[in-house]
């Protein structure tokens, strides 16, 4: 129930007074860009190889990365580095079942055990995006530590990848979040996983899904710990899970400072109409109000309240 600017419904995201919010698109192959976007926040690059039984070589993953790089000349793509677990897994990397798979060696922590693959994919990276006009951004997912974070942006560097962050997706990341973005060049919260993580909540529990709605106080305030320390340093910091493509939380999210919103393509024309219906001034104010609200029945009655 979000005022709404129906003459905006293409082109950039903006609050009615043109502050820029980036919508761009998650994706998990270059079929998945539809009509036009601003750009890519969250290349799922995993699902590419779910049913590989082998790792897929350099040169194959060279293809597949520029057939998304050529189709964003000029555009931002948000890479995010393979995303595998047991919960999740890829056959080739051969995990032994774990008993609690969300908590166990996925994400970046398989480049520990494995760090080849890791190599091999930014390597891919780093090849097709010379030979694409794509500005193209290198992310890891379930980074815990700063030294993660570090060693991680460190990796890229070698590889000549000019932006390297990491997903904000384990509280202990978030309350790091500044130290992070000593190495970082951006934060992407990852915001599925850091309900997921932040209220002990399996994401794939349909009996939690009030402990994982976005309104949730602890989540705002996390979130806006990430932004604060974002705005701090100078650096992006956006958001790529589920709770982006919310029209309500988008304002919030723009008033906390978050800086790109990336969703299912579907979701971006409402979340740009929401936003091109309020001043920065006015998602400040709804940001404000959420923050302070002790339920998330009352961060949306502020909300209300407040538009
Ligand atoms: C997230 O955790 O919010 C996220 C965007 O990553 P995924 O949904 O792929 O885990
Ligand atoms: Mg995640």
């Amino acid at each position: 129930l979000v005022r709404t600017a129906r003459a905006s419904s293409t082109g950039p995201g903006r609050t009615a007074d043109g502050h820029p919010v980036a919508l761009l698109a998650n994706i998990g192959s270059a079929r998945d860009l539809t009509g036009d976007v601003e750009g890519v926040g969250l290349f799922r690059t995993e699902l590419l190889y779910l049913d590989h039984a082998d790792p897929p070589s350099e040169q194959e993953q060279v293809a597949a990365y520029t057939a998304v790089f050529s189709a964003l000349p000029g555009r931002k793509v948000v890479v995010r580095t393979l995303d595998a677990g047991a919960d999740k897994p890829l056959p080739f990397l051969r995990q032994a079942p774990e008993p609690n798979p969300a908590l166990g060696v996925r994400g970046l922590r398989v480049a520990r055990r494995d760090p080849g693959v890791l190599a091999t994919q930014l390597a891919a990276i780093a090849t097709a995006a010379a030979a694409c006009e794509a500005e193209v951004w290198v992310m890891a997912p379930m980074v815990a530590t700063a030294a993660e974070a570090a060693e991680f942006t460190a990796a890229c560097r070698a590889h000549g990848l000019p932006a390297a962050g990491v997903m904000i997706e384990v509280p202990a990341a978030a309350l790091r979040a500044g130290a992070i973005l000593r190495d970082a060049d951006f934060l992407s919260l990852g915001t599925n996983d850091l309900s997921q993580y932040t209220f002990a909540a399996d994401r794939m529990c349909g009996d939690l899904a009030e402990l994982l709605d976005p309104w949730q106080p602890a989540l705002i305030s996390l979130i806006a710990a990430c932004a604060a320390a974002g705005l701090e340093a100078g650096k992006p910091v956006g958001v790529c899970g589920e709770s982006a493509a919310d029209p309500g939380f988008a304002l919030v999210l723009a008033g906390l400072g978050i800086s790109s919103l990336s969703m299912a393509p579907r979701s971006i024309p409402a979340v740009r109409e929401a936003l091109a219906a309020h001043t920065l001034e006015e998602c400040r104010r709804i940001a404000k109000a959420a923050l302070a609200a002790d339920t998330p029945e009352a961060a949306r009655r502020a909300l209300q309240k407040t538009i």
